[in-house]
């Protein structure tokens, strides 16, 4: 399964719980590792952090 980056719009393999998630709730939006990793760094440096999770509503 291949499903495309909302951030970045490349697409990437999700990991197996991923792809559960995906199947379950397929109007779901994902980020690929390299964004998710990104705006968690990006929200650890804040000094606001904000939740960051793991999945975003639809919008
Ligand atoms: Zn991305």
């Amino acid at each position: 399964m291949i499903i495309p980056c909302i951030l970045c719009e490349q697409t990437f393999a999700p990991t197996p719980i991923q792809a559960k998630k995906i199947r379950k709730h397929p109007h779901r939006i994902f980020l690929c590792p390299t964004c998710h990793e990104r705006i968690g760094k990006k929200a650890e440096a804040s000094p606001h952090p904000i939740q960051i999770k793991p999945t975003l509503p639809h919008l």
